[in-house]
């Protein structure tokens, strides 16, 4: 039988079965049309069975689907890898594939704590954030902090002795970098927004004065943009507005059609590696890194995002959620937020969202809140009726 995520299969409903999907819509086997408010976990941002994506996928198929990256290389992660140097800011160049969000983040950290071992640093703390989220493997978990992955490491968190965990406020920061500075290897961060942590945003002002610690401090500043990349908090990465060190992408990186991610470093963490001692090597390799049609389709997502003017979809999709939820209140609601194709309701009590995913699959939505949280992540080639569908669908849930 299948063992379905986040699920006690003793109580678990049953999952609705897609027979196919297209566009925004999800088409059930029992003849539901539902519209997809969570882009399958924030990925699929261009919509289902996109031609252009289809066509990408086949062409690379009339070759190969797939050949190692381990002695040898092909045309769609090389063209892929020369898109993302061009298309992503300053030194962020150097390209290491994987296939899921979770294991480019264990790359990510390994990267930085290589890269002080390297040059002979005994540096071995990671400061991260509360409320943080970088995925389900051992040291994704470690370095966040998420209540459900407490059971995997004792009561009192006794296990995760190398991670600091502060919260998204400057005065934290600057205790955290006075208190263990000269210790740290890196600092990991959701930048702008804290997606599975619950929709959390802050301000650009904690990233740019962690950018100014990292350097005086020496600490490699790592980016997961797993959720926040191409364009879900309004920017195309938060990247371009605060450098980091080290770049994760993932999950919409290939307009979620297949599962691949990319930690991306600048020179200066590639320097760290680049010398004639065989030790210093980065010694990783998924089977799958660099996978010819997940390579292929992300070319082509990334040459769509470009050309359809896809950041003024956000900022209408955005410019929508706001005008439509101004003056929109009600005692149960502690807050509601937006930012760019991200938009959440936060409860007071979460019993309130109890029925909530029935009410929305009743009238045309799939909806997957979370916690106290009643959230939208839509395609951004969503048009205005389905956003308003969405919209109306939150809304009634208070209404009623
Ligand atoms: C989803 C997510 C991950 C993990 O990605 P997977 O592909 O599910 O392994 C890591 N970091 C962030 C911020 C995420 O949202």
């Amino acid at each position: 039988m299948i063992w379905y995520p986040y699920e006690q299969m003793k109580t678990m409903s049953p999952p609705i079965k897609v027979k196919d999907a297209r566009g925004v819509h999800l088409y059930t086997d029992d003849g539901h049309d539902l519209i997809d408010s969570v882009s399958s976990w924030w990925s699929v941002i261009h919509g289902y069975n996109h031609p252009v994506l289809n066509n990408a996928i086949e062409e690379q198929l009339k070759h190969f689907s797939h050949i190692m990256l381990g002695g040898l290389t092909h045309n769609a992660v090389e063209k892929l890898s020369a898109k993302l140097e061009e298309w992503l800011p300053a030194d962020l160049d150097y390209c290491f594939f994987s296939d899921s969000g979770s294991v480019a983040v264990e790359v990510a950290l390994k990267m930085a704590l290589q890269f002080n071992t390297n040059r002979g640093s005994d540096r071995n703390v990671i400061l991260a954030l509360e409320h943080a989220y970088h995925g389900d493997t051992f040291k994704a978990m470690e370095v966040g902090d998420d209540e459900d992955y407490h059971f995997a490491f004792g009561k009192d968190n006794e296990k995760k002795s190398g991670v600091v965990h502060i919260p998204t406020e400057i005065p934290a920061l600057e205790n955290a970098f006075e208190n263990y500075g000269e210790r740290l290897t890196c600092f990991i961060v959701e930048p702008l927004l804290q997606g599975a942590g619950g929709m959390r945003m802050y301000d650009i002002s904690f990233l740019k004065k962690a950018r100014e610690l990292c350097d005086k401090y020496d600490v490699l500043l790592i980016f997961d943009e797993v959720a926040t990349g191409f364009g879900r908090t309004g920017n195309r990465f938060v990247a371009d507005l605060v450098l980091p060190d080290i770049l994760v992408l993932g999950k919409a990186l290939t307009g979620g059609y297949l599962g691949h991610a990319v930690t991306v470093a600048n020179k200066k963490v590639f320097d760290g590696f680049y010398s004639d001692n065989p030790a210093h090597a980065l010694m990783h390799g998924p089977t799958f890194m660099g996978n010819a049609l997940a390579c292929s389709v992300a070319l082509k997502s990334i040459e769509l995002f470009e050309n359809e003017d896809y950041m003024g979809k956000i900022k209408h999709i955005e410019d929508v959620f706001k005008s439509e939820m101004n003056n929109f209140s009600d005692e149960r609601i502690k807050d509601v937020r937006c930012m760019g194709g991200c938009f959440c309701v936060e409860v007071r009590d979460r019993k309130t969202l109890d029925g909530f995913k029935k009410f929305a699959f009743d009238n045309g939505v799939f909806a997957r809140p979370f916690l106290d949280y009643m959230y939208t992540m839509v395609p951004y080639v969503i048009n205005d009726d389905e956003l308003m569908q969405i919209i109306c669908v939150m809304k009634k849930w208070f209404e009623r």
